[in-house]
């Protein structure tokens, strides 16, 4: 036998029993992303590096260790897989003056890479819809976007999942607020482990990202950036928390929240679940001002969040979900002259809308049964050589006994109509 070629780690098949999940979020996101009028922009997955590096930030988990870079062999050009989608967003706002007539609210979606390790939650290849919004600097554009995954997880039946919030002010306020936290840190320098003493004059703030359980006192004692923000910026954050306090969407104030990305400004939040271990940030967003001018374009306030779906089929895994993707009518059949005559009703059904799945293993009458009970239609029809020559079909309910009746070829339409009302 030829040697099996394996997948490799961290990317992953979705099997079909998964993929329903995965529609079923999909078409609910597109729905709401609709109601909220967002436009869906495609993105390529290959961008220049220095996008990347000058985009998301060379301080970042991202930049530091996990981008797949390579050098094309063609052309020489320094080429990455997307570990991220602002970036390659921003470039195609500015590329194609996506904001010369006003602000834009757009969307995108698929796979992006980081090679990190590898665990429940965390693979190399995943995926996100991201949402991003230009030329917006009022609280409400940061409002909006966070009612839309507010009505989002609501759509979605999860009801698990936090809102954590912060404000990290203004490029100035971080820089000031840079001094103080070094200054307690050095203060603190026994607590630090090895990883935040490295840290600790390149990017101070990432060390209050720390999971590091016996560093957790000292981080909750440490100076909090949203005290020392300035007035513009505290107008806005609180202006934003009225907001979602008109809308009733509760929220945590989360003073050590700055995330991983360099670019955020003002706003920024996660959504967490407890449901799914330590890999728990389901969406992450926030604000970013500068970006936009910092990428080469001009000056245009801007924000947006991304989800990652892997997470969130994981949450709705865990539910219940019978139901979703059925098909409605399952029909058996048992002969030649059957298998053309189911091919021909399924198809005149689905001129009607139904999802009809057809037998085509032809097996006995017994096994095709539990293959329409496996398959979680409510409903089969069933078709022997006596259905063929009487010109009729027998329906069944799946999950009622003594349902079966006899129905009329000419009539099977109108039948279906009444049993489904
Ligand atoms: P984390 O802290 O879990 O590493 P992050 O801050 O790096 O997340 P973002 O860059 O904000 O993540 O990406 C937004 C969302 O994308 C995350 O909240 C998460 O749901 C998802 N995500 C990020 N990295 C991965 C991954 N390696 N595998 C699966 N999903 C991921
Ligand atoms: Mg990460």
């Amino acid at each position: 036998m030829a040697k099996k070629i394996q997948s490799i780690k961290g990317f992953y098949d979705v099997a079909p029993e998964r993929q329903k999940l995965w529609r079923y979020f999909e078409a609910t996101v597109l729905s709401v992303l609709d109601q909220y009028h967002y436009q869906e922009i495609g993105l390529p997955i290959v961008e220049s590096t220095d996008l990347f590096i000058s985009g998301v930030g060379t301080q970042t988990d991202i930049v530091e260790k996990e981008m797949y870079s390579w050098i094309d062999p063609l052309n020489s050009d320094n080429l990455t897989l997307r570990p991220e989608g602002t970036a390659g967003c921003v470039r195609a706002v500015i590329e194609g003056s996506l904001t010369y007539n006003g602000p834009t609210k757009l969307f995108y979606r698929g796979p992006m890479f980081r090679h990190e390790n590898v665990q429940k939650g965390r693979q190399r290849q995943f995926h996100q819809i991201g949402v991003e919004a230009f030329g917006l600097s009022d609280p409400s554009s940061d409002a909006e976007q966070i009612l839309l995954l507010s009505r989002l997880w609501k759509a979605l039946g999860l009801t698990n999942i936090t809102l954590e919030l912060n404000s990290i002010g203004d490029p100035a306020d971080r820089e000031a607020y840079r001094k103080v936290l070094i200054t307690y840190f050095e203060d603190n320098k026994a607590e630090l482990d090895e990883d935040a003493q490295r840290r600790l004059y390149d990017n101070p703030l990432r060390i209050l990202d720390s999971k590091n359980p016996s560093m957790q006192d000292m981080l909750n004692s440490a100076p909090k950036l949203r005290e020392s923000i300035s007035a513009e910026a505290r107008t806005h954050f609180d202006s934003l928390c009225q907001t979602l306090d008109n809308h009733g969407v509760p929220y945590i104030l989360s003073d050590r929240l700055v995330r991983g990305l360099d670019y955020y400004n003002r706003t920024v939040y996660e959504w967490v679940t407890k449901d799914l271990g330590s890999q728990g940030t389901v969406a992450g967003g926030g604000r970013y001002d500068y970006l936009v001018e910092k990428l080469g374009g001009v000056t245009t306030p801007a924000c947006g969040f991304a989800i990652g779906i892997e997470r969130i089929i994981l949450l709705l895994e865990s539910k219940a979900l019978d139901g979703l993707m059925n098909p409605d009518i399952y029909i058996v059949n048992l002969g030649d002259e059957a298998r053309s005559k189911a091919l021909m009703i399924a198809e005149s059904l689905r001129d009607h809308h139904y999802n009809i799945a057809v037998n085509m293993e032809g097996a006995s009458f017994k096994s095709q049964m539990k293959k329409a009970d496996k398959s979680h239609a409510n409903i089969a029809f069933i078709i022997g050589e006596d259905e063929v020559e009487k010109k009729c079909i027998q329906i069944k309910l799946l999950r009622e006994e003594g349902s079966q009746v006899s129905v009329k070829d000419k009539d099977v339409l109108t039948h279906l109509t009444s049993m489904i009302n």
